[in-house]
């Protein structure tokens, strides 16, 4: 199979042409969410992100394997092996079960994936599924003489693996200050080395979820299950690896390290990231109060945002800048987006309507090839979209009698807008929506409903209050929630 696809691999720092070690084969692991609270917009962002490339793969005919996994174990609130396990302290707050933190965000998370029209996984391996494969690996890097064991706790063995590898090949800092500058922790350290980490973590007495190992009850650390979960599924080499940039310093080294130590192989050949989101010019994060939630963005519950807007609108918004580009959310900007999705697919719904003439006054090849040069050249989606622009004006243009098309141009239209409008850039009409706000109003419902369940009366009231601004009713009653238009 040949095509021109490029793409920029961290690992490089270049764009280098896409060659998968099997062709027709890919094998593309993205790291997926930590489901003890709900996913947050950066996050949606990666996943449409690699959704994009994933339809731009399948479209191409590779027979592509997306792993994407839950990470449901292991992550501890430090990226430094401090702190609480996140299930654990979640759970205690709300003296519930550890899984049912996790049963509850693996929902809000596919809900909100759905409704962002996202094709789901081939796999979506969790890491409570395979404890046994990441003990497997941990007894072959100790073996390897990468790690150590102290008192139950595994440690990576950082010094030790940089002596024969390069351990910050992912981001070619200098690892001499990368340990000047990592912290100190007074002696009190069990590790040898500043930059190790652990492999697995020796359970304390109140720790809930803990499992048998050769080193005593405990759990894995968080980047083993990338590690153990993407070589049992893609091999131990495999094509793309994926994930939000903020996980290339830390999880993603580690992944590299620890796969290597294991296998004595590069895992993946490309490494691609997604960039951050900012707000009015500036990060998005909880603490700065400019964080909202996918929920908050739909309804326009947010003190940032002067409305509601779509998931579509969203999404459309999300694939008009270049994934490796930071995203800027500000309400004059989704406006726009609004305003360009709703042309795009007026002009769509005008198709079917349009005469054939006996000649052409527009080059439609043209155009498509343009859109596949764009998406050849790093998935650049919003180069595409200016070009899907043009054939909407075409569109527009022809149903207003100011330019004629033939049956084969017609055809070639209708191509261009299945295979990138609703193929690759995964966008769908809005208009007619009677069948599908229902599964969305049901969604914020399940959202209220979990809000309320945490006593969390002040987000549930926003969001009866929010519907309600919009013109649905909610009804509680004894058999749940129900709603009606105003
Ligand atoms: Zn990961």
């Amino acid at each position: 199979m040949t095509n021109n696809l490029v793409v920029y691999n961290t690992l490089s720092r270049k764009k280098e042409p896409f060659e998968p070690l099997n062709p027709p084969f890919v094998g593309m692991y993205v790291c997926g969410p930590t489901v003890y609270s709900d996913v947050h917009l950066g996050n949606c962002r990666t996943f449409v992100s690699f959704d994009l490339i994933y339809r731009y793969l399948t479209h191409l005919k590779y027979k592509v394997r997306y792993v994407r996994n839950i990470t449901d174990a292991g992550h501890l609130e430090g990226d430094r092996d401090e702190g609480d396990d996140k299930f654990s302290k979640k759970a205690r707050l709300e003296q519930i079960e550890p899984m049912e933190i996790v049963q509850r965000y693996t929902i809000g998370f596919h809900d909100v994936m759905r409704v962002f029209n996202t094709l789901p996984p081939n796999i979506e391996p969790t890491a409570t599924g395979h404890i046994a494969e990441q003990i497997e690996m941990v007894k072959e890097i100790l073996a390897n003489d990468f790690a150590y064991e102290v008192n139950g706790t595994v440690y990576f063995d950082v010094e030790k693996y940089s002596k024969e590898h390069n351990y910050t090949i992912l981001t070619n800092r200098n690892i001499d200050e990368l340990i000047a500058n990592s912290r100190d922790l007074g002696g009190q350290d069990e590790k040898k080395g500043r930059l190790d980490f652990a492999l697995w973590i020796k359970a304390k007495p109140e720790h809930i979820m803990r499992w048998p190992s050769p080193w005593g009850w405990g759990f894995p650390g968080w980047h083993i299950e990338c590690s153990a979960m993407s070589s049992k599924y893609l091999g131990d080499s495999f094509d793309i690896h994926g994930g939000g940039m903020d996980l290339a310093a830390t999880h993603h080294t580690n992944e590299i390290a620890q796969s290597k130590a294991c296998n004595h192989k590069e895992p993946a050949k490309y490494w691609l990231h997604t960039n951050m989101l900012t707000v009015n010019g500036t990060r998005m994060s909880k603490s700065a109060g400019n964080g909202f939630l996918p929920h908050e963005l739909f309804t326009g519950n947010h003190p940032l945002l002067t409305r509601g807007f779509s998931p579509m609108t969203v999404r459309f918004f999300m694939l008009q800048a270049h994934y490796r580009s930071t995203l800027d959310f500000s309400n004059e900007a989704l406006e726009a987006s609004d305003k360009g999705f709703k042309r795009l697919m007026n002009a769509c719904a005008l198709l079917p309507k349009l005469k054939v003439s006996d000649k052409s006054d527009f080059d439609i090849q043209q155009i498509a090839q343009r859109c596949y040069d764009a998406m050849n050249d790093d998935f650049n989606s919003p180069v595409a979209i200016a070009e899907l622009f043009e054939a909407a004006r075409i569109i527009n243009s022809v149903h207003d009698g100011k330019g004629g098309i033939t049956q084969s141009d017609l055809d070639a239209l209708n191509s261009l807008v299945n295979d990138f409008i609703y193929g690759v850039l995964g966008l769908k009409a809005e208009t007619a929506q009677t069948d599908e706000i229902g599964p969305l109003i049901d969604f914020v419902i399940n959202l209220r409903l979990q809000a309320r369940a945490s006593k969390d009366y002040a987000t549930s009231d926003r969001i009866r209050n929010g519907l309600l601004e919009l013109g649905i009713q909610l009804k509680d009653n004894k058999e749940g929630t129900s709603w009606s238009k105003l």
